[in-house]
């Protein structure tokens, strides 16, 4: 019974989706850390438990005044990794399918994208989406293979810092960066290259795992030598899944971009200068115009501004369309956040009130293979 309840509750939301378009906007709240502001640090948020809201609705105290938001989903402190990969897991299997995904962590320093992403390190419990997603993907390719799909998958990883791209995979991490061009280009076919990217073929998650240790490695070493380098920077972890059906000849191309992007903090304007000034301006720059190319392509036919910065140039294919995009706003609880969270989630708002593309209420056949595969 209770199996059967589970069943229709994930039907139910899925067919909510599929009307609703290909954005999707979560939040997620961390817990109130040591660090957060001593003993005496309060919380600025409170969840609403009335039916409408719940589960779905976050309330921001700042200044007295309170602030209700509504997003697909809302993960309270407690939530733990797994419930919330639980709920993005239809959408990265949908990369098997052969859509174009997109899955964004937003927020301030400090408020658990790296940890919602990354997660920690040879920590089973306490891994992010991109490990779980590998999970995913290498066990169903296994369960795809004995309908008779065969994958191809290619890593890369990279760093967008000042409107810079700095290549994670790298092995010639020195001199790379220098020589290298990075030139981004999109072919007629929603293909898109970076010149003198390095890009691996994975076959296993441990190949997989491998590269992303490679690369933390590679960001770490910028953390040191440019000034919490990671944090000012996007990072966008990209894995292309070609998939041939042997007996069918039936083709398929997804991609799955996981993106940890930079901070969102306003740095005072007047306190900024200098190198630290430039980078302020390009991340504005470059999440404002991320939720500019979002909101156009929500009205549809008007000019979509992505080349306006790499991120959004860069991820173009993957934005439009038919593709499928997550934005997961994270939020720190704690009230001497308060008008930083309440930055992120007005961010986050604008974007939730977008539809990107035409709602799809068919299923194809082999969505529900992949779907009956993952129930
Ligand atoms: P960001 O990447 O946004 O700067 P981090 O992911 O590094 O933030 O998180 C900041 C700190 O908060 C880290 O110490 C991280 O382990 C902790 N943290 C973030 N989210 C959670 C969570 N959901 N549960 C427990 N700890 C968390
Ligand atoms: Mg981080």
């Amino acid at each position: 019974k209770v199996f059967e309840g589970e069943i229709l509750r994930k039907k139910l939301h899925n067919t909510i989706l599929e009307l609703k378009g290909n954005i999707r906007v979560f939040c997620r709240v961390r817990p109130l850390l040591c660090d957060d502001g001593g003993d005496n640090e309060t919380k600025s948020v409170s969840f609403p438990t009335t039916t409408e809201a719940l589960g779905r609705g976050i309330e921001l105290l700042q200044n007295g005044k309170k602030y209700p938001f509504t997003f697909d989903k809302v993960f309270v402190p407690e939530s733990s990794q797994e419930a919330v990969f639980e709920e993005v897991s239809q959408l990265v299997q949908s990369a098997l399918d052969g859509y174009k995904v997109c899955i964004f962590a937003y927020g301030q320093t400090g408020s658990g994208k790296t940890h919602t992403m990354m997660g920690a390190p040879g920590n089973e419990v306490e891994k992010g989406l991109i490990p779980r997603s590998l999970e995913q993907i290498f066990e169903s390719r296994q369960t795809l293979q004995n309908q008779g799909w065969k994958y191809e998958m290619q890593v890369s990883m990279l760093e967008i810092y000042n409107e810079t791209i700095r290549d994670l995979l790298s092995t010639n991490r020195n001199s790379s960066s220098e020589s290298a061009k990075y030139i981004i280009k999109h072919d007629a076919n929603g293909n898109t290259h970076v010149s003198d990217l390095t890009i691996v073929d994975v076959r296993s998650e441990r190949e997989v795992q491998f590269l992303l240790n490679r690369a933390a490695q590679s960001r770490s070493v910028g953390k040191t030598q440019m000034n919490e380098q990671s944090s000012r920077s996007h990072l966008v972890f990209t894995l292309r899944i070609v998939g041939v059906n042997e007996s069918t000849e039936q083709q398929v191309q997804g991609v799955l971009n996981l993106i940890d992007l930079a901070g969102s903090e306003r740095l005072s304007k007047s306190g900024s200068t200098g190198d630290r000034l430039t980078e302020t301006q390009s991340i504005n720059k470059s999440l404002s115009s991320l939720s500019k190319v979002i909101s156009a392509l929500a009205k549809k036919g008007e000019h979509v501004p992505f080349r306006d910065s790499k991120l959004t140039y860069l991820l173009q294919p993957c934005l439009g369309g038919d593709s499928k995009t997550l934005m997961v706003v994270n939020v720190s609880p704690a009230a001497s956040s308060a008008n930083e969270s309440l930055c992120s989630l007005r961010f986050a708002a604008t974007v939730n009130a977008c539809e990107i593309g035409t709602p799809r209420r068919q299923t194809s056949v082999r969505q529900v293979d992949a779907r009956l595969s993952y129930g």
